[in-house]
């Protein structure tokens, strides 16, 4: 993650780094080419300035020359005379052309005629360079500043030349710079010429004039001047950008604090012409395009940024839903094997439980089976004596009989005979009973009558009941009453109680046997009280092989109440027992009631 930020980061710092620099291209090039242009206009307008400087210089000088042949100047110059005429002349003639004045001088340098009579005579000029040169036969030239009104003025010096050809004199022809200027005065350029001195001698920007920067160097100048005249030009720093110069001024308000400046030489009048033009609007314009450029990039960047944002959040959800989609699967994969396992070790378990069952069911067969057969044990003592009585009484009746007979007593011998057969009549029912309780009960249940079960159970404790002086409270139904269950196993659970009950009263003082059948809605409650000692620990009476019996005594395996309980749920009823006020224990089986409908 750290990593992409600092690679976003870079990569936005290269971006902005670029269109920086293309920006700044853009700026370059807008700026050279608007100066291009700029100069295009200002080497026109300095070449038209320098043309209409040169120009009007240009038409004094071609007067001069015209006046050095003057017919009536000429003549003076060779052999003197009266200047009058001259003068008159002169004096028109710088009156029509705007000259400030208009002389002739001979070769000494002392003037012979003038515009200004007043000056006739004077030798002011003699040593000048301008005259000096006029001397030698060409042309002379001549700027400077003049008088105590510190005026600045053009002067030509041109030879007059004798009808044999050696120079005799000159024409001298002073001019107002100003009135040279006046024409480009007020133009929105800054237009001016230097001399040799680097002396700001013409221009159209009155705080200009005699501004002075490095003079030419070596070159050579007749100009002075006067002390406290010149003063230093506003301070400048010059660029060059590519072929251009650029000026940055500080001189206040009435010059471009950023100029293009160019220079034009004018060596006919000694002078470089000199423009400087605003270039703060070109370097705006230049700016400008440059920040639209960078402004554009940078939205574009931007757009590029947001649209690469997008894919990549796009890019990093679907990587993030794709993991996140692997990991469910994973998931799921890892949870179904859970699953499958758990439902193999449930199948596993459930196999097991079923053989458990299976088992349990087994064992419980066994152990009932086992609860019969010391049953039969138990019964087998009672009806061995059971059996025996009716035998010896059998033998006795039999033998007594015989006796009556041999007497001659028959009748006797009868009633004898109808006892014998009354015993056999109960010895085949009891019987019959032990042969019911031994025969093996198919499992299942169906519909019982109770009142026929205890009746049998009754039966075969009868004997026990009389022996031991049992009174039974007991008053049968009427009619059947059907409950759910197998008959021999109830008959089982029945008979258990009843030995156990009796059991408890044995050697007891109070024997009393209390049988009840009660119907409770869809249960037929049978209950079957004593009143012995009561139960010991009601908690353990229905566990395997529980006991307060003596091993060896009739009954004492600790199975009755626990196959008992085993049969009744397995009718799918209840077994209870508990002790009763006033002594005694009460022992309650509930069974389902089968309803008289289904019964019928
Ligand atoms: P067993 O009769 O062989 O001892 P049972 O399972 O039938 O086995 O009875 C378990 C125990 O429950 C008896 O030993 C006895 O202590 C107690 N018991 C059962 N019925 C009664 C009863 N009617 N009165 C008192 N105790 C009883």
């Amino acid at each position: 993650m750290r990593s992409v930020k600092f690679g976003r980061t870079l990569a936005v710092t290269l971006y902005l780094l670029l269109v920086l620099a293309f920006a700044a291209s853009i700026g370059w090039f807008a700026l050279r080419d608007g100066l291009d242009r700029l100069e295009e206009g200002a080497r026109a307008d300095l070449s038209l300035a320098s043309d209409q400087l040169t120009g009007q210089l240009q038409r004094y000088r071609e007067l001069a020359v015209l006046l050095a042949s003057h017919p009536t100047l000429t003549p003076l110059a060779a052999e003197g005379g009266s200047a009058e005429v001259a003068n008159a002349l002169l004096g028109k003639e710088a009156d029509s052309t705007g000259s400030e004045e208009i002389m002739l001088l001979d070769r000494t340098g002392k003037v012979l005629a003038s515009s200004i009579g007043s000056d006739v005579g004077s030798t002011d000029q003699a040593g000048t360079l301008y005259f000096k040169r006029a001397m030698q036969g060409t042309i002379g030239f001549h700027h400077g500043v003049e008088g105590a009104n510190r005026q600045r003025i053009f002067l030509y010096a041109v030879p007059v030349f004798s009808q044999a050809g050696p120079v005799m004199g000159a024409i001298v022809i002073r001019l107002d710079a100003e009135k040279v200027e006046a024409t480009s005065r007020g133009e929105a350029q800054n237009v001016f010429f230097t001399d040799a001195l680097g002396v700001v001698f013409v221009s159209n920007r009155g705080e200009l004039l005699f501004g002075q920067r490095e003079a030419q160097a070596g070159v050579a100048s007749d100009v002075s001047y006067p002390v406290g005249l010149t003063h230093p030009f506003p301070a400048i720093v010059a660029h060059q950008f590519g072929r251009h110069s650029l000026w940055s001024i500080d001189a206040g308000p009435y010059l471009p604090s950023l100029a293009l400046h160019l220079t034009q030489a004018l060596p006919v009048v000694d002078l470089t012409g000199e423009i400087l033009l605003d270039a703060t609007p070109t370097l705006h314009v230049a700016e400008l395009q440059a920040a639209t450029a960078a402004a554009l990039c940078v939205i574009f960047g931007a757009l590029l940024f947001v649209v690469a944002e997008r894919r990549r959040a796009l890019a990093l959800r679907l990587a993030t839903e794709a993991r996140l989609t692997a990991q469910l699967e994973r998931n799921v994969a890892a949870r179904t094997r859970e699953l499958s396992t758990a439902v193999d070790q449930l199948r596993d378990e459930v196999a097991e439980r079923l053989e458990a069952e299976a088992a349990l069911k087994k064992a419980q067969a066994d152990l009932i089976r086992a609860g019969k057969l010391s049953a039969l044990g138990q019964m087998s003592a009672g009806i061995s004596h059971e059996l025996n009585q009716p035998l010896m009484a059998i033998r006795s009746y039999a033998e007594n009989g015989t006796a009556f007979i041999a007497r001659g007593q028959p009748e006797i011998a009868g009633e004898n005979l109808d006892r014998i057969s009354d015993l056999a009549r109960r010895m085949g029912r009891i019987i019959r009973n032990l042969r019911a309780f031994a025969r093996q009960e198919v499992e299942g249940v169906s519909d019982v009558d109770l009142v026929g079960v205890i009746d049998a159970v009754l039966e075969i404790t009868q004997t026990r009941m009389t022996h031991e002086e049992v009174t039974l409270d007991y008053s049968p139904p009427s009619s059947p009453v059907m409950v759910r269950g197998g008959e021999v196993r109830l008959q089982q659970v029945v008979l258990n109680l009843v030995s156990n009950a009796l059991d408890a009263m044995a050697g007891r003082a109070d024997r009393r046997l209390t049988l009840r059948i009660v119907a409770e809605g869809a249960t037929t409650r049978l209950s079957v009280r004593d009143t012995g000692a009561g139960i010991a620990e009601p908690e353990r009476m229905f566990d395997p092989f529980y006991s307060t019996k003596e091993v060896g005594q009739a009954e004492g395996m600790g199975l009755g109440l626990s196959i008992s309980y085993a049969i009744i749920e397995s009718f799918g009823g209840t077994i209870a027992g508990h002790n009763v006020e006033g002594g005694g224990a009460e022992f309650t089986v509930g069974l389902t009631a089968v309803q008289k409908s289904e019964a019928a």
